[in-house]
């Protein structure tokens, strides 16, 4: 396994062999997912005499393993899972410590039940009331993509990493899912050196409102999960 050859398999993805197992990466930097984290710095074994979480003291028989999440010396039993990790790009499951776990499911929903939200997109208000359709670019999952509904309309993309602020709109009057009344939001974005506001408003008609919710709320839990692991 660890001999593995770095090949490429499919155009824009490479196959990785990296100390914890196999892991499929961009080819190129600038490519690469909103999502995507680099592998944690392993502790190393000397200075780290006991399990970082029950304080074991290692012995010959007491061995050391590296939680593949957070890179932290355990002792077996408190590092026994094995569990994807999407946001490394591990190709198989991988050991993770009792305080990983929870981490760690929480990646693997944001990739089954989030993702899914965004990728399929949702009708927004836009500029001067322009009908667009938002969405994430299912083939990068980095950028947000506008296609506005009036011929000639255009929004930029805004990419995910590039958000620095998200400010929620509410309207207390509005009975909206979310039981917040949420009508819409502020993202302040950076596109090259300019700091740029974009306002999209859920739109009126009842039909749309539900979806266009949803995403919003959506959004903001994984700009927030961006913002908490970057
Ligand atoms: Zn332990
Ligand atoms: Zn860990």
């Amino acid at each position: 396994m660890a001999s593995y050859p770095s090949t490429l398999l499919t155009s824009g993805k490479k196959l990785v062999s990296s100390k914890s197992g196999l892991r499929m990466l961009c080819v190129n930097d600038a490519e690469k997912s909103a999502f995507e984290i680099n592998e944690p710095n392993w502790q190393v074994d000397c200075e780290q005499p006991v399990c970082n979480k029950c304080s074991k003291k290692f012995t010959f028989k007491i061995r050391r393993h590296h939680c593949r999440r957070c890179g932290k010396i355990f002792c077996s039993d408190c590092c026994k899972n094995k569990l994807a990790l999407p946001r490394l790009s591990f190709v198989d499951p991988q050991l993770v410590c009792t305080d990983c776990l929870h981490v760690a499911k929480k990646e693997i929903s944001l990739y089954e039940n989030l993702v899914p939200i965004l990728t399929k997109g949702a009708e927004f208000l836009a500029k001067e009331n322009q009908s667009v359709f938002c969405k994430l670019d299912v083939k990068s999952l980095r950028e947000l993509v506008f296609n506005c509904l009036s011929p000639d309309g255009y929004l930029e993309g805004v990419l995910l990493r590039e958000i620095e602020s998200f400010q929620c709109l509410t309207d207390p009057l509005e009975q909206n899912v979310d039981g917040v009344g949420l009508v819409g939001v502020n993202i302040k974005y950076k596109s090259g050196v300019e700091l740029k506001t974009l306002k999209l408003m859920v739109p009126n008609s009842i039909i749309n409102r539900k979806d266009a919710v949803t995403f919003l709320l959506t959004l903001q839990k994984v700009v927030r999960l961006i913002f908490d692991s970057s």
